[in-house]
């Protein structure tokens, strides 16, 4: 069973980035306003979030880490229509397997922080054989997650890593699209041992703030608000955002920052339709950066694409694509031909 478990967990986790942005999702579900990240050798010996939101009872951390354990879902009605998606009580059980996980977490009833350390989906004998239970240690209200020696029992997928830096450069991306859609929640991102910080924003940023930090002053400079109204019988809540204008025009391509219900994804076609929009009046091979927040009826998105697939389904795409675009025209001041 715990082959089983290993190859599903490398499965789901496929690198450090992957781990992480479960790990970001878990801290900004549990209300955090200041999220704290450190990472040595690219996350693969060490993964460190430290978050400030209303933690996990004592009474929970026994089975912390068995598959499907969620605090998210309590009815089979939740599961219909579910607003996120992807791992559903796995990510930390698959951490389990792969990795040595440590919680270290407080809630507001308890007087003290709880530490936890886990091994294959339970929590980790201690020498000696006895089960270890939750120890009491000095800590305030939030969740310390520490994910060491990633992918330990995993060699086939340890080689595949090519350099730390590459894997960094990852885990920095992943934070920026977060810090940049979570207005009130402040962000630090950086190296072990280092005294420079990759990423920095305050809680009280502003989303062009926020753009700025992670994207620079050029294109946060030169941007247009979008906004799109929603649209029932599309399956449309309503979506916003920020793309740079006419004025600007980069050498170099950026992916756009989207994210649907909150969670960072991918929509290829989307992303299409908006090259296509700008390659109307940029110079030949000028790039924009678009920031799209989409909300879509929780019944209208296919929430069963693999956990590692960050490429989202959604109902009447095309229609909702054609909004956006629209959107962005109408705030480029472009006129309809
Ligand atoms: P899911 O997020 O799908 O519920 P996870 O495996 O990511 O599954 O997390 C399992 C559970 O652990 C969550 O439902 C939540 O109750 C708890 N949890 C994980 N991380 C945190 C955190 N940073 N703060 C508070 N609770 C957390
Ligand atoms: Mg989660």
């Amino acid at each position: 069973v715990s082959v089983i478990n290993k190859i599903a967990a490398g499965e789901i986790i496929v690198a450090p980035a992957n781990a992480l942005k479960e790990l970001l999702e878990n801290s900004i579900d549990a209300g955090s306003t200041s999220i704290d990240i450190v990472v040595k050798d690219g996350g693969l010996k060490l993964l460190q979030i430290t978050d400030n939101g209303h933690g996990i009872n004592r009474e929970d951390l026994g089975i912390l880490c068995e598959r499907f354990t969620t605090s998210k879902i309590s009815s089979f009605e939740d599961l219909t229509k579910i607003a996120t998606y992807g791992f559903r009580g796995e990510a930390l059980a698959s951490i389990s397997h792969i990795a040595h996980l440590t919680v270290t977490t407080r809630s507001k009833e308890s007087d003290c922080a709880w530490r936890a350390t886990y091994l294959d989906g339970k929590l980790a004998p201690v020498k000696g054989g006895a089960t270890a239970d939750p120890r009491p240690v000095a800590g305030r209200i939030g969740t310390q997650i520490l994910v060491e020696d990633l992918f330990f029992n995993v060699p086939s997928r340890l080689r595949a890593f090519r350099s730390a830096g590459d894997e960094y450069n990852r885990i920095a991306d992943v934070v920026g699209r977060y810090a940049i859609h979570s207005e009130g929640i402040a962000f630090t991102c950086k190296k072990q041992g280092e005294a420079h910080h990759s990423l920095i924003t305050t809680a009280q940023a502003s989303t062009v703030d926020r753009i700025r930090t992670v994207y620079g002053a050029a294109i946060a400079n030169e941007l247009v608000k979008i906004n799109v109204a929603g649209d029932k019988r599309l399956g449309l809540v309503g979506a916003s955002g920020y793309a740079t204008n006419a004025n600007f025009n980069a050498k170099k391509s950026y992916q756009p920052v989207l994210f649907i219900n909150h969670r960072a994804v991918t929509c290829d076609p989307l992303k299409r339709a908006l090259s296509q929009l700008y390659s109307a009046f940029l110079p030949k091979g000028g790039h924009s950066f678009t920031y799209l927040s989409l909300l879509i009826a929780p019944d209208k998105l296919d929430v069963n694409v693999h956990p590692t697939k960050r490429e989202v389904r959604f109902l009447n795409e095309d229609d909702i694509i054609q909004r956006v675009c629209e959107s962005v025209q109408h705030a480029l001041g472009e006129v309809d031909t």
